[in-house]
Order: C-alpha cells, then sequence, then structure tokens
C-alpha cells in the first residue's frame, strides 16, 4: 500500500503503463516525422476510460479528478507516449465546462470529450502580453444577442486537430469600464478565426499556432459561465493545466533515466559497466530523487484541487509544475549525458527530448513566473513589475 496513493490508482497506473508500452517512444516520433497524429492511441485511451477519467459520470465521464488524469499523462509519458491534449482537452477545457459550463455546453462538450471523439484547445498566451496574461488584449463586445471577438494568440497547441478553441477574451465591465476575463468557445472553422503553424523546433505531433480573431461573430451561447467570474473560472482551468504540465514533465524524466539506467548498466568500456562510476550513477540517482519529489507535490496539488481547495491548490500546483520541470530538464540533460555520443543518435532517440523537456521550464507559466509567485504571494516579499 502506498503513502501516497490508493489501490486503485495504483491499478490505473499499471493498467495505463501497460498501453504506454504498446505504443511507445517509435509510435510518436515516426508521427512527428511524417506529420501525423496518435489518433490510435488517443481512441484507445478514451475506450479505457483513460481520456475523460476526471469528468462527471453524468457526462460521460470516470467521474475522478485531476489525480487520476494526472495519473494517466505520467504513465504515458513514462512509457515515451505522452499525449499533450491531455493537458488542454480534458483537464483545462474538460474541467471549465464541468465546472461553469451550462447545461447545454456540458451535454454538447463533455461526452465528447470523454470519449475522445471530441477535442478542444485552449488559447490564452498573446504576442504582446506573453507572461503578463492581465495585458491580453483579445476583446469581445456585444453585438445584439451575438459576441464579436477581436485580438491574436500566439504558441496555441493542438488547434487544427482540435473541434474548437477555449479562448480567454474580454469583455468591458459596464460598471467600472476596465476590461475582465471571459471565456468563449470558438469552433474550428468560424469565419474570422484563422491560424498559421509555428515552425517549432519539437520532435512532436502536436503543433503550435498563431490565431487570428477578424471580427469573429459568436452565438451568445459560446461564452462560458458567468460573465463576471471570468477570472474565478479561469483559475479553475489553469490549476489542473500546472498539474497536468508537472505529469506531463515528470513521466518524460521518468523514460529518459529509465534508457539511461539501462544503458549504464550494460556499456562497459573499463573493467565495469559505466553505472558503477559514481559520477555517473550520482547524477542519476539525483534526478530520481528530484522526480520523486516533484511527484509528490504534484499528489498534494491534485488532492486539493480535487476536495475542492482552489487557493491552496494554487500554491502547490505552481510548485510542482516548477519541481517536476526542473526535475525534467535535469533527468533529460543527464540521461542525454550518459549514453556519450550515442545520446546525440536518432536511434536512442534521447536528443530531442532535450528540446521538449524546456517546454516544462517555460509553459503553461515559466520558471521565473512562479519564483515570483512564491516570492509575493507564499513569502511576502515586495513586487519589481
Ligand atoms: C510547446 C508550447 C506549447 C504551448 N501551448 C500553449 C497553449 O496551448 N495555449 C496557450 O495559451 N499557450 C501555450 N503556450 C504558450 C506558453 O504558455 C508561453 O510560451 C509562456 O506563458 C511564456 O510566454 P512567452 O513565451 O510570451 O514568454 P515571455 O513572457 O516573453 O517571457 C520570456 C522570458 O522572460 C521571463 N520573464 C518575463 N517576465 C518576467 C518577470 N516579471 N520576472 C522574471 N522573468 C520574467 C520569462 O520567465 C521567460 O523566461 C505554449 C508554449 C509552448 C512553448
Amino acid at each position: 500500500m502506498s503513502p501516497t496513493e490508493t489501490e486503485e490508482h495504483q491499478a490505473l497506473r499499471a493498467a495505463v503503463a501497460a498501453l504506454g508500452q504498446r505504443y511507445g517512444r517509435d509510435y510518436l516520433a515516426r508521427l512527428a516525422r511524417e506529420g501525423g497524429h496518435p489518433d490510435e492511441l488517443w481512441a484507445d485511451a478514451a475506450k479505457l476510460g483513460y481520456l475523460g477519467v476526471n469528468l462527471p459520470e453524468e457526462y460521460g465521464g470516470g467521474g475522478g479528478g485531476i489525480a487520476e488524469l494526472s495519473i494517466v499523462l505520467e504513465e504515458l509519458g513514462a512509457a515515451g507516449c505522452p499525449l499533450l491534449m491531455m493537458v488542454v482537452s480534458p483537464a483545462i477545457c474538460g474541467t471549465v465546462i464541468a465546472r461553469f459550463g451550462t447545461e447545454a455546453q456540458k451535454r454538447a462538450w463533455l461526452p465528447g470529450l470523454a470519449d475522445g471523439s471530441r477535442t478542444m484547445a485552449f488559447g490564452i498566451t498573446e504576442p504582446d502580453a506573453g507572461s503578463n496574461s492581465h495585458r491580453i488584449t483579445t476583446t469581445a463586445r456585444r453585438d445584439g444577442d451575438a459576441w464579436v471577438l477581436t485580438g491574436r494568440k500566439v504558441f496555441i497547441s493542438g488547434v487544427d486537430i482540435a473541434d474548437a478553441t477555449l479562448i480567454v477574451g474580454r469583455t468591458e465591465d459596464a460598471r467600472t469600464g476596465r476590461l475582465k476575463p471571459c471565456l468563449f468557445i470558438v469552433p474550428r472553422e468560424t469565419p474570422g478565426f484563422s491560424r498559421s503553424v509555428i515552425d517549432m523546433e519539437l520532435q512532436a505531433a502536436e503543433k503550435q499556432f498563431e490565431l487570428v480573431l477578424d471580427e469573429v461573430r459568436l452565438p451568445a451561447e459560446a461564452l462560458v459561465g458567468d460573465e463576471d467570474a471570468g477570472l474565478l473560472q479561469l483559475f479553475a482551468g489553469l490549476n489542473p493545466e500546472r498539474i497536468m504540465t508537472a505529469a506531463f514533465a515528470i513521466g518524460m524524466g521518468r523514460y529518459a533515466l529509465a534508457k539511461a539506467v539501462d544503458y549504464a548498466r550494460t556499456r562497459q568500456v573499463w573493467n565495469e559497466p559505466i553505472g558503477a562510476h559514481q559520477a555517473v550513477a550520482h547524477p542519476l540517482a539525483a534526478a530520481h530523487i528530484e522526480l520523486e519529489l516533484a511527484r509528490l507535490m504534484m499528489q498534494k496539488a491534485a488532492r486539493l484541487y480535487d476536495a475542492g481547495d482552489d487557493m491552496g491548490a494554487g500554491e502547490a500546483a505552481n510548485m510542482a509544475k516548477y519541481a517536476a520541470g526542473e526535475a525534467c530538464v535535469r533527468a533529460v540533460d543527464q540521461a542525454v549525458h550518459t549514453l556519450g555520443g550515442n545520446g546525440l543518435t536518432r536511434e536512442y532517440g534521447l536528443a530531442s527530448l532535450i528540446t521538449a523537456a524546456r517546454v516544462a521550464r517555460i509553459a503553461p507559466v515559466s520558471r521565473e513566473m512562479i519564483l515570483n509567485f512564491v516570492s509575493h504571494q507564499t513569502l511576502g516579499l515586495p513586487k519589481s513589475y
């Protein structure tokens, strides 16, 4: 019995790991090379109830929480085949719609997000706002019963394969005149909603896009939840995003570490396998410890979130994302080094993870912005910006 996970959680881990083993890293690497998408793995994971494990049962989900969803992503990652869109579709969009959507939005989206037949992307980042999401300027104005959205987004993942994108925009507060965040479901083919792919140095099936919203006309029902509670709703989705990014990073770190350990056990250039040299073994042991510690923080964040403590979960989710991102970058770096020249060959497949691991340090919120958050919110230090 694990002190941090129930027997059900452990059984889920084992079952997802078995699914991941059937696909593995070669599957995703081939798709990335050929410009394909992991549709078979997505469909299999959905059929087994893994994609919607966090969504309410009455809408076709598993009735679990982010604790379970993060186990799914971590184990797929540890097998070398993480599904990036899980961070966005069931975790952010599914959560926001389940918690704040209208009955019609829940019926329209949740069963499809749960059974994998529909996918939703999430767009908050803007070229001129970056880490400072208070500066986003995508604006929604009312026109009769409709909404009209205008603005630009950047680095939005999976817009080409998603049926819709949950766009964070702003509406004008009638009382104060200030802009407040609001969430809109924008179907992919809506007139005025255009995308161009960004040429990333990432070996991944999921692409990132720059979006232009040019007078995008949406029906009143496109607004998710309450126009006056946008910030609260947004944070409800951002905490799962951080927890899932931690799961993504821990999974990738575990994958790289396992490859390195395997190699260090057998590779022999003097009398003993290289893993017998402490200069090789200790950094691998340290990477393992850091990944385990990051997972503890991720489990804490997931537990707080699933218990309804959004504030407590916010701090823990940020710390978990930070710890996991750093642990992942270090584990991948050490894994590549452990393989010597082979670490840089395509055959061993580790070098491309150097770029992929950096994503967890930058997105969805950078290392520095988390350190800022902890400095100000947790430690009470003054702000410089
Ligand atoms: C692969 C990938 C997928 C992504 N997918 C999505 C997605 O699906 N949806 C979405 O909305 N976004 C997505 N993003 C965007 C991501 O969330 C942003 O890249 C991230 O928030 C950082 O914003 P920026 O790139 O504009 O960097 P900037 O904000 O320009 O920051 C640049 C650097 O300056 C530092 N910095 C900035 N301000 C401060 C400060 N006050 N103090 C200290 N340091 C500071 C940052 O830490 C960073 O190192 C994705 C990004 C990547 C790389």
